[in-house]
């Protein structure tokens, strides 16, 4: 008999040799028929391999996060019987599980297309109905290249040849396609489902260098069930049609161009909207106590040196030397700038917290392929803050930040925030128990903030534990915006010091904050979150007056003066054109309020409002319709930004 302990402490005997299988099917029939995979004492193992001594188990549904990328990486081998199949000239290579689903890599003379993979898909599912048994196998490392070779299969006989000598050789058998692989993987293909789709397809080089053979890889999704399926295909049919580059564009917010790779062209509309990003953090930051600097962006190799960012992260710094031979960086980031403003001159304990904030100009080299819109860019600025504190103090400041933090979020129309706690990694700097109070701390602010938090073991940086805050948008994609940081080592490697109430001189803790991150980003989501329907006082352009013909453009102007002078952001549509379309044309353009004007309200002083995506006409007098409008542009902070 062997003895299994389960996920809630309680323990079950079984006769040497069961399967997890049989174990999920003692448990339960629900439980047998959404089992995937079973964790042994750690180790996530097939459900069909035996069980010969005492252990930890756990049956892995496929509806967990370790399930779902089973499911995934089985729909690839999937994919590739179905290949093989259908084009047995084919070579495999290899076929993992990704976010939200998997790829696999083929070579093959002739392209794929559209109409293949629909073929494609479909021998998948009959794959999936002849619910094929799935075997794994050992194999002696020359038989296998052997094997491969034997089949011309050149790319699987190169990848074993690099297999570790040491490490074993396993296939994995379902019907008559086989594959290298370390599993583990489904009982059978039935097991997989049908809530797949394949997606697209791409060039990629074999290995990732672009000297070797181009492979054709073929993207799929999958999910545990089709309700998840569907509402994945609807998020992404969503998100194109928020997509921030479109609107951006049809909104006249930005542009880019080659010239300038990773770096935005702002117009008026986007860059208002970016002032109202930064004036709305500045009030919070006055509000929570933070003094706002600004530092250079070229600052001496140097100083990069001393902070260790020159030894970690030279490839994503620009540099550049000026004809004294000079060596300069553009600054990636702002940190050791913030520790040389603290330096100047003698701190005490008194000084403490010190918080010094800064929207400063980082530049990192991000390689071109990674560059996306607003969302991944080469210049950047943060609502970057770094606080100087005691060790006591790391709680106070993180609870305060948490509550800064979920405050602003509410404010552009987020209420579902997550974190990710980091704990401290193998490597590291600093006594355990110097960690052990910065982990309590965050933990302690975490848990009284109310937010959930995930455990990321290990995920700290060396120089200590971080927070890293995950929004949830309109259409459920999640985004990590803020971060804290806790920082032990740059206040000691820069030589900043405080004289403590023992007269003594102290290094101080640091906190990296942020909350929006790169602005440029936080726009990003923001335009996709509201799909550029933007609430009044973050809208660039709040109010177009429009004329219904020409003969009141004197009053339209009349309106439109009036409505600037109470701090509105306002335009007048003077065109000659009929108001219809004036008012389509603006509605494409997002603009939140339109103040159409006629022969009755200019007799009247009135105004005819009409609200983006309503049909609805509101006949308001002038003074009214000035006062209202202006309250609601006040936003959450009650005053015009
Ligand atoms: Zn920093």
């Amino acid at each position: 008999m062997i003895t299994v302990k389960l996920p809630d402490g309680s323990q079950r005997d079984y006769a040497k040799g069961t399967t997890g299988l049989q174990i999920a099917e003692s448990i339960g029939k629900k439980l047998a028929k959404d089992a995937v995979t079973i964790r042994v004492n750690g180790e996530l193992l097939d459900l069909t391999m035996s069980l010969e001594e005492n252990a930890d188990i756990a049956i892995i549904t496929r509806e967990s996060a370790e399930g779902l990328e089973l499911l995934r990486h089985d729909a690839a081998h999937v994919m590739a019987e179905a290949v093989k199949e259908l084009y047995p000239e084919t070579q495999v290579t290899i076929g993992p599980a990704i976010e939200n689903g998997f790829y696999y890599d083929f070579y093959r003379e002739e392209s794929f297309t559209p109409e293949d993979l629909e073929k494609i898909e479909q021998r998948m599912c009959e794959i999936v109905d002849r619910d094929e048994v799935i075997t794994r196998e050992v194999w002696d490392r020359n038989e296998a290249v052997q094997h491969y070779k034997g089949q011309g299969e050149i790319f699987k006989a190169e990848i074993i040849a690099a297999i570790p000598a040491e490490q074993r050789i396993t296939f994995y058998r379902q019907g008559k396609f086989l594959d290298l692989c370390r599993g583990p993987h489904l009982p059978s293909t039935g097991k997989l489902g049908k809530s797949f789709k394949l997606m697209k397809l791409a060039g990629a080089y074999w290995r990732g260098d672009s000297n070797n053979p181009m492979l054709q890889r073929i993207y799929g999704t999958a999910w545990a069930n089709d309700k998840q399926l569907k509402a994945y295909l609807y998020q992404l049919e969503e998100a194109e049609k928020r997509d921030h580059r479109r609107l951006g564009r049809e909104m006249g917010l930005f542009h880019m161009q080659e010239e300038a790779p990773g770096s935005i062209f702002w117009h008026p509309k986007g860059w208002q909207m970016y002032l109202t990003l930064q004036n709305y953090m500045r009030h919070r930051w006055r509000e929570h106590g933070y003094r706002e600097i600004n530092t250079p962006i070229l600052v001496d190799r140097q100083l990069w040196e001393r902070s260790g960012h020159w030894d970690k992260f030279q490839e994503h710094i620009f540099s550049l030397k000026t004809e004294h031979e000079k060596h300069y960086a553009l600054k990636p980031m702002n940190c050791p700038c913030h520790v040389e403003v603290f330096r100047q001159g003698m701190k005490s304990y008194r000084d403490l917290p010190l918080r010094l904030a800064e929207y400063g100009c980082c530049h990192r080299n991000e390689p071109s392929g990674a560059l996306f819109g607003l969302m991944r860019v080469r210049v950047f600025a943060q609502d970057d803050a770094h606080i100087f504190c005691t060790p006591e103090q790391i709680l106070q400041e993180t609870k305060d930040f948490c509550t800064m933090l979920l405050d602003v979020y509410k404010d552009f129309g987020f209420e579902d925030v997550r974190i990710r706690f980091s704990d401290r990694p193998e490597t590291r700097v600093g006594s355990d128990e110097t960690w052990d109070r910065a982990e309590a701390a965050l933990k302690e602010a975490a848990d009284s903030s109310g937010i959930e938090y995930d455990l990321n073991p290990g995920e700290g940086a060396f120089y200590g534990p971080k927070l890293d805050f995950v929004l949830r948008d309109a259409i459920g994609r999640e985004w990590q915006c803020g971060t804290l940081q806790l920082d032990f080592i740059l206040p000691e490697r820069l030589g900043a010091t405080y004289i403590g109430e023992d007269g003594q001189k102290h290094f101080p803790v640091m906190l990296h904050r942020a909350i929006f991150g790169s602005l440029e980003r936080f726009l990003g989501v923001l335009i996709e979150h509201y799909a550029g329907h933007f609430p009044l006082w973050l809208a660039p352009l709040q109010v177009v007056v429009a004329p219904i013909t020409n003969d009141f453009d004197g009053y339209g102007t009349e309106v439109a003066q009036e409505l600037r002078q109470a701090g509105l952001r306002v335009e007048t549509d003077l065109r000659n054109e009929k108001i219809g379309y004036k008012i389509r044309e603006l509605s494409l353009q997002k603009v939140p309020v339109i103040l159409a004007v006629g022969q009755r309200e200019m007799d009247n002083r009135t105004v005819a409002i009409r609200r983006l995506g309503s049909k609805e006409q509101k006949f308001v007098p002038l003074n009214q319709a000035i006062s209202d409008l202006k309250n609601e542009a006040l936003g959450p902070l009650h005053t015009m930004l």
